[in-house]
């Protein structure tokens, strides 16, 4: 298939040109405008690739878009690509899109504009120089919107279309030294709510009931779960409380962040963390406890073991070595994989990710590409063999 590799290697430049557009694009999660914007230059480029297209129409995001493309064959495969940036309005025209020694720099360069590019060219290779299997797979695409802060709208929408896939490719950018992703971590988030009673700190102070020190006791237990052998860890990454150093604190609050290797974990850390929360670590205190495990963990199955040798083996025949890591980060392949074999971290080599310093290696952005093509040219043999 070595016309896939060379058909994308001669649109590289069209390839930057298009991540460039994107990149200068506004698009932060509630820069709906801007979001709605990318949608439109991606919906565009779908329908020319043979997708009907539809959109799920957001208020107060942008809107997600949808696409399908019929095929021959029995097996259905998912694509996910995220259009949302972590970054505020103007970032995009403060530090336009830039190339310099290889690596290309600006708002969702890596996460995941380049990720969608290499998905999008991939996708027209694959439409002209191998146009039977094309015709033959039954494609779905989402491009969300709010991935970025927990896709709290696109979550059912992918759910729904991981349940019809036999495979699920998600361009999350790969890892600092160029892996895939083949398992994420369950990521949670928890809130506490601590009341106790003000009092004068010095006049009265047996009258006081601390907030504060409720919450420095809980948080002492809560960072004592973290268990790095096993993979999990807890993080109260904010904390709240108090009026002023003379009155005792009537009330505190915290974040917490909480990530576990997999299900079993979860559930046990959940428990752990509403016992911790019960305990009057200081009496007549109240906690009031929200959150939870949001993310549910992605652990590579067998299937997605195969899947990923079949990756392995499209990177070979274009002479790299790819390899895949766990990463303690989620995103929307820790949904899909509840219900279809998911492959992540396909989009081109990036790190940085959500500050200034983001970044893309250039020349992944066409490997990634040629990867992903041709393992698609090869997919309709191997899921046969998998499901
Ligand atoms: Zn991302």
């Amino acid at each position: 298939m070595d016309e896939l590799a060379t058909y994308i290697a001669a649109r590289e430049k069209d390839m930057l040109k298009l991540l460039e557009h994107l990149v200068n694009t506004d698009c932060g999660t509630y820069v709906k405008a801007g979001v709605d914007r990318v949608g439109d230059i991606l919906a565009e480029r779908l329908e020319s690739l043979e997708f009907k297209v539809e959109r799920s129409r957001q208020k107060q995001y942008g809107d997600h878009v949808i696409g399908h493309k019929p095929g021959t064959g029995m097996h259905r495969i998912l694509f996910i690509g995220h259009m949302d940036t972590v970054f505020a309005e103007g970032t995009a025209k403060k530090r336009p899109f830039r190339m310099e020694g290889g690596r290309a720099y600006g708002p969702g360069v890596s996460d995941m504009k380049g990720g969608i590019v290499a998905l999008l060219y991939a996708l027209e290779a694959l439409k002209e120089e191998a146009a039977q299997v094309y015709n033959r797979i039954v494609m779905d695409v989402v491009f969300n919107s709010d991935e970025e802060i927990l896709s709290p709208t696109s979550r059912p929408i992918i759910e729904a279309l991981a349940r019809k896939a036999h495979t699920v490719c998600v361009f999350e950018p790969a890892r600092p030294g160029g892996e895939y992703v083949i398992q994420r971590k369950g990521v949670g988030k928890y809130t506490m709510t601590i009341s106790g009673r003000a009092a004068h700190a010095g006049a009265q102070p047996e009258q006081g009931r601390s907030a504060i020190e409720a919450l420095a006791r809980k948080t002492v237990a809560l960072h004592a779960l973290t268990d790095l052998a096993e993979g999990t860890t807890v993080n109260v990454g904010l904390i709240r409380g108090g009026e002023r150093s003379n009155v005792v604190a009537e009330s505190a609050y915290a974040e917490i962040d909480v990530r576990v290797p997999d299900a079993a974990a979860a559930a046990r850390l959940d428990e752990q963390i509403h016992r911790i929360a019960g305990i009057p670590h200081v009496p007549d205190t109240t906690c009031r406890l929200t959150g939870g495990v949001l993310f549910p963990p992605m652990q590579q199955t067998p299937q997605m073991k195969r899947l990923f040798e079949a990756v392995q083996d499209a990177g070979r025949s274009i002479g790299i070595e790819l390899r895949g890591i766990a990463t303690g980060g989620g995103s929307d392949g820790n949904h899909a994989a509840q219900f279809a074999p998911t492959l992540d971290g396909m989009g081109p080599q990036g790190s940085g990710a959500h500050s200034d310093r983001e970044q893309m290696v250039i020349s992944t952005l066409t490997e990634r590409s040629k990867v992903t093509a041709l393992f698609l040219s090869k997919w309709p043999e191997v899921v046969g063999k998998i499901v």
